[in-house]
This record gives C-alpha cells, sequence and structure tokens, in this order.
C-alpha cells in the first residue's frame, strides 16, 4: 500500500512524485516507457523558468535524481487498469503486477502521433523515426525529412541540418505553429528547404525508405523527394483509454479536467499533457504535477 501512485515518470509525474514527498507521503511511479517522457528527445530546453538552457536528457534526469532522493519510487510497468475499492486503489499493470494506493494520479502525457499512412509501421526503424534527437545520427550526409510545423518538427530540421545533407520540412500549411526564432533559425540554414502546403502521399521503399511523395494540396501536384530517413513530428496523442472507467475523457481522448487537477472520481487526479488544457509545455506539466500531488495529499488527510 503506497499513499499516492503516480502513473507516468515524465515532468508532470516526477514533480508529484517531489510534492507529495515533500507532504511526507510515499509516492510511487509506475513508467510504461523511460523516465521523463518525451521531453527525454527534446535536445535543447531555453523555457523552462530558472534554467536558462539545458537538455531534455539533463532535465529528466535532474528531475528523477530529486524525486528517488526524496524517496519517491519508479516501477516499469505499464498501468492498465485502475478500479476503486472502498477506500483504496487497485491498479493492475500490463504484466500482471498490482498496487494498492490510497490515491492516483494519472500523468501518462501523450505518444506520438502516427500519419496512418502505407509502409509507416514498416518502415519504422528502417528509415522512419519520431526522434530526431535519437536516431538522427544515423543519417550523417544523407537527405532526410521532417514532417510537421510544429516546435518538434523545426527542432528536429534545426538538429538535422548540423550534420545531415540536406533536409526538407513537409508541412501541411504555410504557416507554422512553431516558434518564430526557430523558424527563422531554419530559414537560415542553406541545406533547409521548406515543402510547404503539402502533405505526405506515399512512402516509397521495401526494406528501408527510399522516397516520399508529397502532395501540393494547392495545385495537387505530386512530387517524389528522395530520402533515407523521415522523421514524423505531427504532435502527440493521449493514451487514456485504459482510464475511462475512473476519469472522463473529451472527444480528443484528454482527460476532462480543469486546473483542479481533480476527475470524476475522488482520489483520482490528473497531471501533464494527458489533461485536457490549452498550453502543453514543461511548466504547466510540472505546475499540474503539483496540484494534482497537493489535492492528493489533501484527499488522503480528509478520508482519516
Ligand atoms: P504540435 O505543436 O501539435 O504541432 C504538430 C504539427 O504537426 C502542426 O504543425 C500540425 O499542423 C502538424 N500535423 C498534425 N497532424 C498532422 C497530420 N495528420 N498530418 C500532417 N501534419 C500534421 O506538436 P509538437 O511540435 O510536437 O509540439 C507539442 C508541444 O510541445 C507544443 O506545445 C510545443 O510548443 C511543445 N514543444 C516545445 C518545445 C520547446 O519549447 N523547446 C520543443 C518541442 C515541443 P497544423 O499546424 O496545420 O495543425
Amino acid at each position: 500500500m503506497v499513499d499516492v501512485l503516480i502513473i507516468g515518470a515524465g515532468p508532470a509525474g516526477l514533480s508529484a512524485a517531489i510534492y507529495v514527498q515533500r507532504s511526507g507521503k510515499k509516492a510511487v511511479c509506475l513508467e510504461a516507457l523511460v523516465v521523463g517522457g518525451q521531453i527525454v528527445n527534446t535536445p535543447d530546453i531555453a523555457n523552462y523558468p530558472g534554467i536558462k538552457k539545458t537538455s531534455g536528457f539533463e532535465f529528466s534526469k535532474g528531475l528523477y535524481e530529486q524525486a528517488t532522493e526524496l524517496g519517491a519510487e519508479v516501477e516499469y510497468e505499464k498501468a492498465v487498469s485502475i478500479k476503486k475499492e472502498e477506500d483504496d486503489f487497485r491498479v493492475l499493470t500490463e504484466s500482471g503486477k498490482e498496487f494498492t494506493s490510497k490515491a492516483v494520479i494519472i500523468a501518462t502525457g501523450a505518444k506520438n502521433r502516427h500519419l496512418g499512412i502505407d509502409k509507416e509501421e514498416a518502415l519504422t526503424g528502417h528509415g522512419i523515426s519520431y526522434c530526431a534527437t535519437c536516431d538522427g545520427a544515423f543519417y550523417k550526409k544523407k537527405d532526410v525529412a521532417v514532417n510537421g510545423g510544429g516546435n518538434t518538427a523545426l527542432e528536429d530540421a534545426l538538429f538535422l541540418s548540423n550534420y545531415c545533407n540536406k533536409v526538407y520540412i513537409i508541412h501541411r500549411r504555410d504557416e507554422f505553429r512553431g516558434e518564430p526564432d526557430s523558424l527563422e533559425a531554419v530559414k537560415s540554414k542553406e541545406n533547409v528547404e521548406l515543402v510547404l502546403n503539402s502533405t505526405i502521399d506515399e512512402i516509397k521503399g521495401d526494406t528501408a525508405l527510399e522516397a516520399v511523395v508529397v502532395k501540393n494540396k494547392e495545385t495537387g501536384e505530386l512530387r517524389e523527394i528522395p530520402v533515407a530517413g523521415l522523421f514524423i513530428a505531427i504532435g502527440q496523442e493521449p493514451d487514456n483509454k485504459d482510464f475511462e472507467d475512473v476519469a472522463l475523457l473529451d472527444k480528443a481522448g484528454y482527460i476532462d479536467a480543469g486546473e483542479d487537477c481533480k476527475t470524476k472520481t475522488p482520489g483520482v487526479f490528473v497531471a501533464g499533457d494527458c489533461r485536457t488544457k490549452s498550453v502543453r509545455q514543461l511548466t504547466t506539466a510540472a505546475s499540474d504535477g503539483a496540484v494534482a500531488a497537493l489535492a492528493a495529499c489533501a484527499y488522503i488527510s480528509s478520508k482519516k
């Protein structure tokens, strides 16, 4: 029996763990993949107040150390259900383990959105990647493409432009969602070409990626671009289906809860990118973690 079971050890989950431990209660995080979540793959973080510049890896490492040195624990398990039993919660994991707690915080973040086109899954790991920081080095001196128009796509393109021969940014509009500074940096690179108002129509290659065929949305024109790598950076999607018994989901699958991080089930809270919200940033994930943790501790105290 732990006080607060936290599902997810990304920035929201680990921030929650820090606040739970500092409140004198025990926190255990269940992590399905990697501590730090998606931020691990970000090469540069320059917008977290108080830290001028760091990498996603360093940031995650710091969070992990801070939480565990305070006594929090991380178990590498994927939670698949939350059941309320009288005053406690029983959380089952994919491997068949069972955890019981007095309160639960869901901090599952979001996973990479896929294009959903032919050969995307088959060629993942054979030219197709969702993480330029992890896989970019395999494409030194080669031509690659990045798909997307957000901060991730711009940062990926900038990162890849340092050692790839040519980087195409394929984006479905002619305006970018990413920060203007990053866009300017990308535009100043001679080896980056913007392919705008375009979507990927086809992926070519049998055992490895050979080319992408893009369709211009205005003219309908098709263009085949030979590339060895395609980095898909078209945003994230939540993965909360397993928890809909205890938490309402909005149309897009995010957990419907306000800034108080409370779900429809007393004792179950939500924090970070998996919650319905308009700004998904490290700062808002950390903020949710603190709010959810303190609410969970107050809930436990109210039960005594
Ligand atoms: P995002 O901001 O949601 O951008 C996703 C991009 O992919 C958009 O340009 C979108 O096009 C495009 N897109 C979505 N679905 C598509 C589809 N099916 N086909 C083609 N294109 C599609 O995602 P993100 O860039 O991963 O960023 C996620 C969050 O993390 C954001 O809040 C971002 O600011 C933050 N972030 C921050 C940093 C940093 O501060 N250092 C770094 C990375 C990410 P439209 O624009 O047309 O919708």
